[in-house]
């Protein structure tokens, strides 16, 4: 027996006795679905997905998983540019960065596709950017996951299940070696994932070719792909110490630059100017990817010295820089200052410029009467941007900051930018119902989003909670019931799915 079979069943016990024995809190992480039949070739979509968003639930966990409605919301929209001309439209992407100076991008199953912040920083161009991503998009269309899972069934488990026991070992000592220790190694989770999912060069060549057609056809310019990588391979001195990881997960073979050159050496350049929106994120990372007061200072500093000798737009976003800067350094004033400054220069309306401006103000507020303002700033960029998530959270948390929580509910029950199915809706409203003391809405909700991350066993512990409490009407407390049925089902498929593996897994050593 290779010792990988031995880990294996390791996994598979330990698999088990967590999600048959331990405390629902560990075992929500933990129902993996089954990987399907080992005839097929490749994973069904659905389970990818499935397998894809109980990934997603740990990494979202991560402290170094950047929560920033502004980052999310850029990487979607220039996502979605890319997902609307390639082959799979109709396939759920998520776009979502890391918190990392190195320099990396990578897909995981069903469509979660993350962005180190340093690569964002490091690109040249917008395009330069979106050639990365189009290569991870490809992955994805090509489903090379799905193939590579079924292919390699058994390395796949092993991969997902050394992932989960760094995570269970993680959080046994949680509780008693504190955050640090668990921090440190689930910080490593995303970088562990993308190192198990490491593509043949055919693979690789292929997201070349596939990501190259959806650059072209998004209209970026199509050198984007060919002058990031090829700094890579170069390895100029900007990169040297940062570079490495991307190069680790995707080998820049000597065949993959050629195949480039060649693709954009008889097309007609079209050039492409960033957007101010690639500007200003990129001047958010700047400040987001510094932890420390000294950080922000020294990003404040950047900034300054970016206002001398700049064009308008990057004027524009140096001082949404130094806005942003100037918040996590508590300085609302100056803050109030620059993000003004920043959206009379836009001289259009933008979610990001007018969300800052009332961010700020509200900040800076030392009246009633200044507050009434932000609010109406935070309103009015909510009601000019209806599908911006951005500007619609922004006003959700403005309302919960200032107490008023029912108007908070009724605009999320009308808004259209947060949709029912994402989790953030059932967080948001949770939040307001836990704020007016309603305690069966606020778990029923909660459990809703736990139900939408892909756990189903967290989402039980919450209606648990939810009837406990008791203080829902009929309607809602029935629903809660019925809800509550349809989980503990799903609950149970999960774990006769493990038990199948584990039962599966004997004769899988004798076919060798
Ligand atoms: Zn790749």
């Amino acid at each position: 027996m290779c010792p990988d079979v031995r880990v294996l069943r390791l996994f598979v016990v330990l698999l088990c006795s967590f999600v048959l024995n331990s405390p629902p809190a560990l075992a929500q992480s933990i129902d993996l679905p089954s990987l399907g039949d080992a005839g097929s070739e490749e994973l069904p979509p659905a389970t990818e997905r499935k397998l894809g968003e109980q990934i997603m639930f740990e990494v979202r966990r991560d402290p170094d998983y950047l929560s920033d409605t502004e980052t999310s919301e850029y990487l979607n929209n220039l996502g979605y540019q890319l997902v609307a001309v390639s082959s799979s439209r109709s396939l759920d992407f998520v776009f979502f960065a890391i918190r990392d100076p190195m320099l990396n991008a990578f897909a995981l199953p069903g469509g979660f596709i993350g962005v180190h912040t340093g690569l964002i920083l490091a690109a040249q161009s917008e395009s330069e950017l979106a050639g990365v991503m189009a290569h991870e998009v490809g992955h994805v269309t090509q489903r090379h996951i799905a193939r590579m899972l079924a292919k390699q069934r058994e390395s796949a488990a092993l991969a997902l299940g050394a992932l989960l026991l760094a995570l269970l070992a993680a959080r046994a000592g949680g509780s008693s070696s504190g955050d640090v220790a668990q921090a440190a190694i689930v910080g490593t989770q995303a970088a562990l994932i993308q190192q198990q999912l490491n593509f043949s060069r055919e693979a690789e060549r292929e997201a070349d070719r596939v990501g190259f057609q959806t650059l072209t056809e998004a209209g970026f310019d199509s050198r984007g792909m060919e002058a990031f990588f090829g700094r890579l391979q170069t390895g100029s001195r900007l990169y040297e110490s940062a570079a490495p990881a991307y190069l680790r997960t995707h080998p820049m073979t000597v065949e993959r630059i050629s195949d480039m050159q060649n693709r954009t050496r008889n097309l007609r350049v079209k050039q492409r100017p960033d957007s101010l929106g690639f500007q200003l994120i990129r001047a958010r990372l700047r400040v987001l990817q510094e932890t420390t007061t000294q950080g922000w200072r020294d990003s404040l500093e950047y900034f300054n010295g970016q206002l001398k000798n700049q064009t308008t737009s990057s004027e524009i976003a140096a001082r949404y820089g130094i806005a942003v800067a100037a918040l996590k350094l508590n300085q609302p004033e100056l803050a109030v200052q620059a993000a003004q400054a920043a959206r009379r220069l836009s001289g259009a309306p933008s979610p990001v410029l007018d969300k800052v401006v009332a961010e700020a103000r509200l900040i800076a507020a030392r009246s009633d009467e200044e507050r009434a303002t932000a609010v109406q700033l935070a309103s009015d960029n909510a009601i000019r941007f209806p599908l911006s998530s951005l500007a619609t959270s922004h006003y959700l948390d403005v309302l919960n900051q200032t107490n008023q929580h029912e108007a908070a509910i009724q605009f999320l029950r009308n808004q259209e930018a947060i949709a029912r199915t994402q989790p953030a809706y059932h967080a948001l409203l949770g939040r307001s119902y836990a704020a007016l003391n309603r305690r069966s809405l606020q778990h029923q909700s909660i459990g809703e989003m736990y139900a939408l991350l892909g756990a189903p066993q967290a989402a039980v512990n919450q209606l648990e909670l939810a009837r406990r409490a008791n203080d829902g009407d009929f309607y809602t407390m029935s629903e809660i019931d019925a809800r509550m049925r349809d989980l503990q089902a799903e609950v149970k498929r999960n774990q006769e799915g493990i038990r199948e593996a584990a039962r599966r897994e004997p004769d899988d050593r004798s076919r060798r």
